[in-house]
């Protein structure tokens, strides 16, 4: 009853009663991949290790940015990449970047 305190006088007393209320949000990042990305794994000559390695489109979906902004990391040699068939960019050196960017 610590919590029940008398609001107003009288035989028809009404009773605040403090509660807390705790409510936790919990945010989730969902990100959605379009048709014909592609990650895969593959070995980044720069880290000398097998790694996650993304097309510049699936790199440009994971980043929520442009291909273009990619190609431009690429040109800069901001990020790693190798180029075969395909040029494919390194997550690890990407994720870096990113993890650099935000500090
Ligand atoms: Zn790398």
């Amino acid at each position: 009853m610590d919590n029940l305190k008398p609001i107003g006088q009288g035989q028809a007393r009404k009773f605040l009663v403090k509660q807390r209320i705790e409510i936790t949000l919990e945010m989730r990042e969902t990100v959605v991949m379009r048709y014909g990305d592609l990650i895969l794994s593959a070995f980044c000559p720069h880290c000398q290790l097998d790694v996650a390695m993304a097309t510049p489109l699936s790199a440009a979906s994971l980043l929520r940015t442009g291909e273009r902004d990619i190609f431009r990391m690429i040109e800069s040699n901001s990020i790693h990449y190798v180029e075969n068939e395909l040029v494919l960019v390194c997550m690890r050196s990407l994720d870096a970047l990113r993890n650099a960017v935000s500090q």
